[in-house]
């Protein structure tokens, strides 16, 4: 689990906006760029390089 002072800071860095943290995926979701970020042993890879295309 990331912690909430953690999530309040990140933002998607292609559009600064907020990101909508998925539990269960373990993933941080930008539904305006349509683009998951991974999270990988609690550490958010905030890279679009990295990042999963997803439709909703
Ligand atoms: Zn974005």
């Amino acid at each position: 689990m990331l912690k909430k002072e953690l999530l309040d800071i990140l933002v998607c860095p292609q559009c600064k906006g907020r990101l909508k943290y998925d539990v269960e995926a373990a993933e941080l979701i930008c539904h305006a760029c349509k683009l998951a970020y991974p999270i990988k042993e609690d550490i958010p890879i905030m890279l679009v390089a990295k990042a999963r295309k997803i439709d909703d």
